[in-house]
């Protein structure tokens, strides 16, 4: 058996507190890194955000990185669209490639954070994409995406 607690997270996704309800003291109406509101629960169906989870007898799970979905409703979370939306814009910014290759970088986008089945045809469509820009674009993207993908991808991508 196990149980969580809350969560709050601010809209670009810095983990505030993951225990909201068990250590109140710790928690922000606002982030102290970014300045964004913090929320507590899922802007869609307004579901609690899982933070700390609590098992018996064993040594609990603190949260490192905030989930990128609502367990819930399957909505993304703010930060994860906020990210989605940034790798989106760094991606019309790159006249060396074709609009094709835009259109396939972004769509490929779309997989990458679902880490799904397609998630790794989709890995290698943007690393083949990203070849064609230069190594400082492949790291604008690694910091954008570094907290909405999975280390699978991750690997497969920058190495
Ligand atoms: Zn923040
Ligand atoms: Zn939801």
């Amino acid at each position: 058996m196990s149980s969580f607690d809350i969560a709050q997270i601010c809209l670009n996704g810095h983990v505030i507190n993951d225990t909201y309800v068990k250590y109140p003291e710790t928690n922000q109406k606002y982030c102290d890194k970014c300045g964004e509101k913090t929320i507590i629960s899922c802007q869609n169906c307004h579901t609690d955000i899982r933070g700390y989870q609590y098992f018996e007898n064993v040594i609990s799970m603190s949260m490192v990185e905030p989930p990128s979905f609502c367990h819930e409703c399957g909505k993304p979370y703010p930060w994860t669209e906020e990210k989605m939306a940034a790798a989106m814009e760094l991606a019309d910014l790159l006249d060396e490639l074709t609009e094709q290759e835009k259109d396939d970088l972004k769509k490929s986008l779309d997989e990458l954070v679902k880490d799904g089945p397609r998630t790794v045809v989709a890995a290698t469509k943007f690393k083949r994409i990203l070849s064609k820009t230069g190594p400082e674009i492949a790291t604008g993207f690694k910091d954008i995406l570094v907290d909405v993908v999975s280390e699978t991808v991750k690997k497969s991508i920058w190495g």
